[in-house]
């Protein structure tokens, strides 16, 4: 097989909930594909680095020419209110419901060590420097899902506010048993609203 057919292979195979053969099979696909498409599809992967990056105060997409989202730039916006997320994706369905006004703090992933994923890998000093510098209140809303890793990365956050001696500015709330065995991205909208209406603090 041409190097450059291998190549595209290895660089498919790099993705998420790829396998060698659907990579394999998308190659092939591209290299039949037409010219247009292709030179379509490789402005669009450019563009993603050159004119995406991440939120300064919430670490949630922002466009390369501001410094914080939209979300966070909104005066209306709560910013006592900070739902913790694990994904882009959970930001997007709640905003889906048009029912909150709090704003975001996006981890992008759980802690995982057996995917590798470290506590040094997420973004929860930014997350305990904002209850720091507030002079208010903060409450941080634990949107978690359902699983060991996001049970793993909730203590973790509870725990450092202990230790880090600022849990008297902090209240910390878990979604209720209405989400109980959901993910937050597949969840109805009647579900997800209930279940963020009637968190309970831990
Ligand atoms: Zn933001």
């Amino acid at each position: 097989m041409p190097e450059v057919i291998k190549n595209l292979i290895n660089s498919i195979s790099y993705l998420p909930w790829i396998w060698e053969k659907s990579a394999t099979k998308l190659a092939f696909f591209l290299l039949n594909a037409n010219q247009n498409y292709i030179e379509n599809f490789s402005e669009n992967l450019k563009n993603l680095k050159e004119n995406i990056w991440f939120c300064k105060s919430c670490n949630s997409i922002c466009d390369k020419n501001k410094e914080t989202c939209n979300i966070c730039n909104n005066q209306n916006r709560n910013k006592n209110l900070i739902a913790v997320v694990e994904e882009y994706l959970d930001l997007l369905t709640i905003e889906e419901t048009w029912w909150f006004n709090w704003v975001y703090h996006v981890l992008w992933w759980a802690i995982s060590p057996i995917n590798w994923v470290f506590i040094w890998d997420l973004k929860f000093e930014e997350l305990f420097s904002k209850i720091v510098d507030s002079e208010e209140k903060i409450e941080l809303i634990l949107a978690t899902n359902p699983n060991i890793e996001w049970e793993a990365t909730a203590s973790y956050i509870t725990e450092e506010i202990e230790k880090r001696k600022i849990k008297y500015k902090t209240k910390i709330t878990r979604l209720s048993r209405w989400l109980s065995s959901w993910y937050i991205e597949y969840a109805d909208n009647i579900t997800l609203v209930n279940a963020f209406k009637e968190r309970k603090e831990v």
